[in-house]
């Protein structure tokens, strides 16, 4: 069971006088899909960065499962994250880029080999292992930073914006297929957006921020079909 607990989490960046996120208050259940909505500059990516660890907590409490993550080290937190700008290294391979993180983890050779195999028959990108991002369309990139995420066996997946890069072709079939891929991994997810439709596909419970505070949470049909 992955719950993840944000309770009373305030984030004021040094150097500004307003808080970025205010008194956050959210649980998360075990392979929930969260989505963050809401304008520019509200506190998503914010938010994103604490859970992951790349920025530190001002004020409150972070749990995963139940403990106390605010000082955990990013690399020990069980959390993989899709950006929107792909962040692919552009010298190394399809192969390397998913390789990456595992070998920072020290994973076996061996081991690498069998879930990178595996996550690129998942993604349809066995044939593309050895090229370099530059070699490689949009979509590909994209399942690229995805096939990245998945070999880490992370219980949670943060997702930052991951389709507003593509085509709004594309975005459709990649929205699908994370759909798909959230069904096989159940990981729990927090995904950020500004596409209502992402929102209302992909979420159970989707958060409405405003100038870093929470307005609403609630189902799909909850946020999106107001009287
Ligand atoms: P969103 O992801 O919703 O667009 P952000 O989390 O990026 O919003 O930003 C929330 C607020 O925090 C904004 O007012 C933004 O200017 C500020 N902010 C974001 N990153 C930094 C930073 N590194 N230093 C100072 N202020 C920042
Ligand atoms: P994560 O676990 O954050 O998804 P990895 O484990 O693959 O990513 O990466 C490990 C380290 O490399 C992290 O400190 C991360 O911030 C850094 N990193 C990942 N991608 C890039 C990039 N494109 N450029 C610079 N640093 C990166």
């Amino acid at each position: 069971m992955v719950k993840v607990d944000l309770d009373h989490v305030y984030k004021k960046y040094t150097g500004n006088d307003k808080y970025s996120v205010k008194d956050f208050n959210l649980h998360i259940d075990d392979q929930e899909f969260i989505v963050f909505v809401g304008p520019s500059g509200c506190g998503k990516s914010t938010t994103l960065r604490m859970i992951a660890g790349l920025e530190n907590i001002s004020k409150g409490t972070f749990k995963i499962g139940g403990k106390v993550m605010n000082d955990v080290a990013p690399k020990e937190r069980d959390i993989a994250m899709v950006f929107q700008n792909y962040a692919l290294y552009p010298h190394m391979t399809v192969y390397d880029n998913m390789a990456f993180g595992l070998k920072l983890r020290k994973v076996s050779k061996e081991e690498i080999d069998q879930k990178i195999n595996q996550a690129a028959e998942i993604l349809g990108l066995k044939d593309y292992l050895k090229r370099k991002p530059a070699a490689l369309s949009g979509g590909q990139r994209q399942r690229v930073a995805l096939g990245r995420a998945i070999v880490r066996d992370a219980p949670i997946f943060l997702m930052d914006e991951p389709l507003s890069n593509l085509d709004a072709k594309l975005r459709v079939t990649m929205r699908a297929e994370i759909a798909k891929l959230h069904q096989q991994l159940k990981t729990t997810t927090i995904y950020v957006t500004h596409d209502q439709t992402e929102a209302m596909t992909l979420a159970d419970r989707i958060v409405v921020l405003k100038d870093g505070e929470i307005q609403q949470v609630g189902s799909p049909l909850e946020v999106y079909n107001k009287p």
